[in-house]
């Protein structure tokens, strides 16, 4: 299976990070792949500069009357070929549910686009002993029955913007039970306060097949390493 460095840039980026999107297109070692979640913003302006983009979100439906959303299809226009789907902000920040983000999967899907579909337990969560409990409803409720593409990432919410991490075997034992759960081929990254010191012994775990990297994508110097780490 193909290694992926995923980056979510969130809500940040203007047009002066183009130049950031070009660096890593440069820096991305051949033999893996490479998708930057752009801003919807920049997807378009970003299109050639040699890397796969890919968008953070999209709405169920093709298209209408949804003011400020967008529809798979215009991110696919844009030049995105896949999209970040259940990031555990837009579960908190915007309330979807499991249902809502399969529905959006299977729009992803119409329009050619693959999806990066987020899961991940909260501390509270994990102390209860959980955490494959949350991951694994999840994930039956949030994968849509055809998904030619699927990337699944493992996202932790403690570990989001904290610089903690969880142990290698807690991580071995998600990505176990996740790999159990999805189609062969399915792509399964780690997220969570991945940087260029730690990347490593997170990608020496078993069913690790990448990262989904927030804060340490934004600048080419901090993912450079991660992308060599793979
Ligand atoms: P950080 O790498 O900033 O912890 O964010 C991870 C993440 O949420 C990627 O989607």
């Amino acid at each position: 299976m193909r290694k992926l460095a995923a980056g979510n840039w969130k809500m940040n980026g203007t047009s002066a990070d183009l130049a950031a999107v070009r660096a890593v297109a440069e820096a991305a070692p051949g033999g893996i792949d490479v998708l930057l979640a752009l801003p919807a913003t920049l997807l378009d302006r970003a299109r050639d500069a040699g890397v796969a983009l890919a968008g953070q979100d999209c709405h169920a439906a093709a298209k209408g009357a949804h003011t400020g959303d967008l529809a798979a299809a215009m991110l696919a226009d844009a030049g995105a070929t896949a999209v970040i789907l259940g990031h555990s902000e837009r579960r908190a920040d915007h309330g979807e549910t499991d249902d809502a983000i399969r529905a959006k999967a299977e729009a992803a899907v119409a329009a050619g686009l693959a999806p990066v579909i987020c899961v991940g337990e909260t501390l509270d969560q994990r102390e209860g002993g959980r955490a494959l409990d949350v991951v694994g409803a999840q994930l039956a409720g949030s994968v849509p029955d055809r998904a030619p593409g699927l990337v699944v990432a493992y996202e932790p919410v403690w570990a989001i913007g904290t610089g903690r991490v969880p142990t290698p075997d807690q991580i071995a034992e998600v990505h176990a039970f996740l790999a159990g759960r999805v189609p062969a081929g399915t792509r399964l990254l780690y997220g969570g306060s991945v940087k260029g010191s730690n990347a490593a012994e997170i990608f020496a775990v078993p069913h690790v097949h990448g990262a989904l990297v927030g804060g340490a994508s934004l600048k080419p110097g901090d993912f450079a390493p991660i992308m060599q780490a793979l």
